[in-house]
């Protein structure tokens, strides 16, 4: 929707010369729709620059066909119509994906004039493409910890004499149960953090703690691992954020690296402030490491290198998710550095908030 308005701002209408009734021209300047007005003989009078550049029209001709019967039939019957087409653009153009637009055909004034609005609605039905497979794919992830839960309960109801028996599959109801709080804990972080709206308790926030805060929160896993975590780097700095947030994102990274790592190994987590007055947050791990052709999606909702590694970790999939939207809400940005077999370092980057004033000499 934004780049068609752009395009429909930033070119200037094509004129052809034609009779269009006074004040036509100003009006369908200023509309949002692509605007294509044809003559009595079918001729393209004038045609917004969007209208040609999405391939409805080339020359003096609509060169869609379901357009051009729809202008002929309102040129006959004076009747409004209104549809939802798809335009695919000449491959030899060198753009062959189609955009869908909603399309309203009028008559215009008495002489055989007919006015084609076409509104794109190519990105709207994307991101509802994208919102019915995030529902198809948390349904999914729902479906699996329920499922096991319930089968769990039945079989301590017939074990039900078995107090040893009762005891195991108690436990791993708990476990269930433990994986479908998490899933829920992070669905909901991640619907207060990917909205457009600014997040409301924004302040100063010390670097220090956030790391601290994160470290704590992480430490029993890690420690169930044998990972030890090591902090290092510069003291001090501040940045603008949630707290809250904050923590979340850094202990996402810290789990990870934990999760993903042989027992026994190393965890460094340093803060930095680099040269162009950001701040940076360095988790590094000597674990398994991410192919390559798998790191751009590693930030995606549910994606995973390995699904059952994750399962076994009790990873929920959104972790990444969540701290690459907490970073954008905070105006950085979240990086990653992989080499399979080495480990990683993934990086937050940061608007630093009060740069520490340097020492008097
Ligand atoms: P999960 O809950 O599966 O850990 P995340 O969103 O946190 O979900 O991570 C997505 C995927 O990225 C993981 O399943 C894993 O394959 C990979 N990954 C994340 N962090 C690391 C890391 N430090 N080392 C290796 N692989 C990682």
């Amino acid at each position: 929707m934004r780049v068609s308005e752009r395009a429909q701002q930033a070119v200037p209408t094509a004129t052809i010369q034609g009779g269009l009734p006074p004040g036509i021209a100003s009006v369908l300047s200023v509309l949002r729709s692509s605007a294509v007005v044809v003559d009595g003989e079918d001729r393209v009078v004038r045609a917004s620059s969007a209208a040609r550049a999405f391939g409805m029209v080339a020359g003096d001709r609509l060169v869609v066909d379901e357009l051009l019967a729809l202008a002929r039939l309102v040129r006959r019957d004076g009747e409004i119509r209104e549809t939802e087409i798809q335009v695919v653009p000449s491959p030899a153009r060198g753009r062959t994906e189609g955009r869908w637009f909603a399309v309203r055909v009028a008559p215009l004034g008495s002489h055989g004039l007919v006015l084609v609005l076409a509104e794109d609605l190519t990105e709207m039905r994307r991101v509802e493409a994208i919102r019915r497979d995030f529902v198809a794919n948390v349904s999914h992830e729902l479906k699996t910890p329920v499922g096991a839960l319930s089968l769990l309960a039945e079989t301590v109801e017939n074990a039900a004499d078995d107090p040893e028996a009762v005891r195991r599959f108690a436990g791993r109801m708990q476990h269930e149960s433990v994986r479908l709080t998490n899933l829920v804990q992070d669905l909901m972080t991640l619907s207060r953090v990917q909205g457009d709206e600014p997040l409301p308790d924004m302040r100063a926030v010390s670097l220090d703690e956030v790391v601290a805060e994160a470290l704590d929160r992480a430490q029993t896993k890690a420690a169930a691992r044998d990972i030890e975590i090591v902090t290092g780097g510069q003291d001090g700095l501040t940045v603008r954020g949630d707290d809250d947030l904050l923590v979340t994102a850094v202990r996402n990274l810290i789990d990870n690296a934990a999760a993903y790592s042989p027992e026994g190994t190393r965890v460094v987590v340093a803060t930095r402030q680099t040269d162009d007055g950001q701040v940076e947050i360095n988790v590094t791990d000597q674990g398994i490491g991410i192919p390559e052709g798998d790191l751009e999606r590693i930030f995606e909702r549910f994606y995973r290198v390995d699904p059952a590694r994750s399962r076994q970790t009790g990873g929920t999939g959104l972790g990444l998710a969540i701290v690459k939207h907490v970073t954008t809400k905070h105006g950085g940005e979240v990086t990653v550095w992989s080499k399979e077999g080495s480990g990683s370092t993934f990086t937050i980057r940061l608007p630093l908030l009060n740069p520490p004033t340097p020492p008097n000499p």
